[in-house]
């Protein structure tokens, strides 16, 4: 296939970025890794009339500032995989973005460009949303965070405005206590998920008693979700027993509702909550427990 004709600019700034969005407003299309744009463009999916270059932005490598990992947005998805640093604060996002595509896919690929890409059965949107990350993304105004729960609107569409850019991913970095698991289900190595769980998991200070519980889920509705503050209820202030969490599990797939595609039915995306979600409180747990051995 042959894309449609575009106007193509590159830019060295973020600010750089705004004023070429702002000029060209929702006929304008930011290229980063180009590994999702470029397929829309080809497929005619996406027909901007002008395409906006960010990749010689200069903005560096991540980097820990307190407890706040910070990853710039054009980091690429290997790089992510590969830092010590973030295996080391967020293991979480190094396991599951190894996830992604294929080694030429994360060669190229950014973390921003897949927030701001926003598929639903994405690996990183989902461990964003459970990790609490926050999206700080440029405007014309300056800078503003918006937390990954507000950040996905729908099917490829986020809360950002037609002239802001994503420019840097915050995370709280991984505490003592804590305990995290990625769980998907793919139908080919490379694929994106037919649903994944992505958990992180807080002890008490005794080691024994569940302080909190964070699990999102992709693959089950228009974008990644949260499951239910109810569903996990139950499991806060337990000794998260394998019970408690098959319980836990079960209620979380109980209160999904997902649509059957090609690559499987509603009903067995729920069964896939229900075991891979009971798979990840129980891996998150045990990591939690031995945290600080
Ligand atoms: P681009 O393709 O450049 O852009 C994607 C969209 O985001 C565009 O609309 C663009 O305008 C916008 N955008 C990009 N950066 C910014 C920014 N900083 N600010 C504002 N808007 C921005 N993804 C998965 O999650 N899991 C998979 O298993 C997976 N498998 C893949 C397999 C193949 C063969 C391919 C080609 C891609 C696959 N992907 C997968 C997609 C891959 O992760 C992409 O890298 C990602 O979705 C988009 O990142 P990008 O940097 O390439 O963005």
């Amino acid at each position: 296939m042959v894309c449609v004709p575009f106007e193509y600019t590159a830019v060295s700034t973020y600010d750089d970025a705004v004023r070429a969005l702002v000029e060209h407003g929702e006929d304008a299309k930011v290229l980063a890794g180009g590994q999702s744009l470029g397929p829309m463009l080809a497929l005619r999916l996406a027909r901007p009339a002008v395409v906006i270059d960010i990749n010689d932005i200069d903005q560096g490598q991540p980097e820990v500032a307190g407890e706040v990992l910070r990853i710039p947005a054009l980091t690429r998805h290997r790089t992510v995989v590969d830092s010590p640093l973030v295996r080391q604060h967020a293991p979480m996002l190094s396991e599951c973005t190894s996830r992604v595509g294929n080694v030429r896919v994360r060669n190229r690929g950014t973390i921003g460009g897949s927030l701001a890409h926003a598929d639903p059965t994405a690996e990183i949107p989902c461990a964003a949303l459970a990790l609490g990350a926050d999206i700080v993304v440029r405007g014309p105004d300056g800078d503003r965070a918006v937390p990954a729960r507000d950040f996905f609107v729908t099917y490829l569409t986020t809360a950002l405005e037609p002239s802001e850019v994503v420019r840097e991913v915050r995370l709280p970095a991984l505490r003592p206590q804590q305990g995290w698991s990625f769980h998907e289900l793919v139908r080919r190595a490379s694929d994106f998920a037919v649903v994944a769980v992505a958990v992180v998991v807080e002890l008490e200070s005794d080691a024994a008693t569940v302080r909190s519980a964070e699990v999102a889920l992709a693959g089950v509705a228009d974008r990644p979700v949260p499951a239910g503050r109810e569903a996990v209820a139950p499991l806060i202030g337990s000794s998260g027993a394998p019970a408690e969490v098959a319980a836990a599990a079960a209620a979380i797939a109980g209160n999904t509702s997902p649509d059957g595609d090609v690559h499987a039915s509603g009903a067995y995306r729920r069964r896939l909550v229900d075991v891979l979600t009971r798979r990840a409180l129980t891996e998150a747990l045990g990591r939690a427990r031995t945290s600080g051995v």
